[in-house]
């Protein structure tokens, strides 16, 4: 009598499209292989790796307990602790022979989605102390994950592109017809990129030969193979050149408000809501030295962004007087974002490690937020109302006591703005229309 079948749904483990499984199985045996229609991300795709999952599982190779190797180059099946005893002893003599550099290690995309791997791989690593660690992404991804750890703290925050709501992508240096999309994390990257051109939008390919990827672009622009490091400085010198660069994280939204300001009060009611903090108290305005050019601090520079901030409020909340358009800044707390954790030194950061445990989570910091744009109370809030949390009081009376007040018109005249450091976050809503980043583009390309 055949055995009774079962369903299972699982996450494909064999890559980062992470596709959802319909696993139909008959006693242990894995029978049946289909992707999950009902998985919100893959929506039923796999590919041929993740349809053949069972035979990987049944694979008569598959290694399902240690092994030694004889002297005559067969196998023996071991126990863990005769396996570990035996790694012990020859890692000891290894190092004893030759140091630790003798020690190499190779890490594959198995290791990257394994949870033991993920867990235990690095200790073990640090612990033998070598530098020779190889990876299969040395070959493609790493430039990508060190450009993330540089500019995100980690080389595991990728940025990824939203396909299902991007208009126009451009791929420099990569096939995701024939990767799957690999990093982009994209189940059915075909479907997606096709998705793209059927809702009008546009797939743009950078590329020394006619990919798979380029043969559906819209676009194939081929470059002489090594000189994409040039078409790339190409690319940065136009956005300086053509003014399509806000650099700053005070002056940036500063310019993109300017940008938006006629749209906003076109479509008023609407509220401008700026997230600073109390740092600001530490704040202090020189305006011989927005970059603080002549002596950096990094504390300095966040609290002056923070109070940059406030005078910015203030003076754009001036400016929109008359109109039913709100300004206001807030204070969401001190927040659990690992804010200043790769600027700050031994002492400091151990102190932020432990302070975080008394911070507040990144969904409760933005509740003021959520709260100044939404509420109701609100509306008719204006005028550089500062925001605590949900405990309104004024900013004026601080901002008299940094001897500042002066400065709201002067900071925003200045077509220079303070260095900082911090992960400044700024708002805008309209109860009309929501501003979407491309729009954002487009109206900086026209008034830049
Ligand atoms: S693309 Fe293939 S290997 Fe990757 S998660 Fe989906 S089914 Fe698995």
């Amino acid at each position: 009598m055949p055995a009774e079948t079962t369903t299972a749904i699982r996450t494909c483990p064999l890559c980062e499209a992470t596709c959802g499984l319909e696993l139909t199985i008959a006693g242990d045996r894995i029978v049946k292989v289909r992707g999950d229609a009902d998985d919100v991300f893959s929506k039923g795709f796999i590919c041929p790796k993740g349809a053949s999952i069972a035979e990987l599982h049944d694979d008569p190779d598959r290694l399902r307990a240690p092994l030694l190797r004889r002297p005559d180059g067969g196998f023996d099946e071991v126990s863990w602790d005769d396996a570990f005893a035996f790694i012990d002893e020859r890692f000891r003599a290894v190092e004893g022979e030759h140091g630790r550099q003798a020690f190499g290690a190779y890490i594959g995309n198995p290791a990257a989605h394994a949870l033991g791997a993920l867990l235990y791989g690095r200790v073990l690593l640090k612990a033998l102390g070598t530098r020779n660690v190889f990876s299969a992404s040395t070959v493609d991804q790493m430039p990508k994950q060190l450009s993330a750890a540089l500019m995100f703290g980690t080389g595991l925050s990728v940025p990824v592109p939203d396909l299902d709501r991007t208009m126009h992508l451009l791929v420099l240096g990569a096939d995701p017809l024939v990767s799957n999309g690999s990093l982009m994390t994209s189940p059915d990257a075909r479907g997606r990129l096709r998705g793209i051109r059927a809702r009008g939008g546009k797939l743009v390919v950078v590329d020394p030969r006619r990919s798979r990827t380029a043969r559906e672009a819209d676009e194939h622009h081929f470059i002489r193979p090594g000189g994409d490091a040039l078409l790339l400085m190409a690319i940065v010198h136009t956005l300086f050149d053509e003014g399509l660069v806000s650099p700053g994280e005070h002056l940036a939204p500063y310019l993109l408000t300017c940008l938006l300001l006629d749209r906003l009060k076109a479509s008023a009611p609407a509220r401008v809501v700026t997230v600073s903090s109390d740092a600001h108290r530490a704040g202090r305005m020189d305006f011989d030295d927005l970059q603080a050019q002549h002596g950096y601090s990094g504390i300095r520079a966040y609290a002056q962004s923070k109070l940059a901030n406030i005078l910015f409020t203030r003076e754009l909340a001036r400016r929109l007087d008359g109109s039913t358009v709100t300004a206001n800044a807030l204070h969401p707390g001190t927040v659990r974002t690992g804010f200043a954790r790769e600027d700050a030194g031994g002492l400091m950061r151990l102190a932020l490690r432990v302070g975080a445990i008394l911070m507040k989570s990144p969904e409760q910091g933005a509740r003021t937020s959520v709260y100044a744009a939404s509420s109701p109370a609100l509306a008719h809030v204006v005028s550089s109302t500062w925001m605590r949390c949900f405990t309104p009081a004024r900013s004026a009376v601080r901002a008299t006591a940094l001897g500042v007040v002066g400065g709201s018109g002067r900071l925003w005249s200045s077509r220079r703005a303070p260095s900082a450091t911090s992960p400044t976050t700024w708002f805008f809503f309209s109860r009309r229309r929501r501003h979407t980043s491309s729009s954002t583009v487009s109206w900086a390309r026209r008034c830049v």
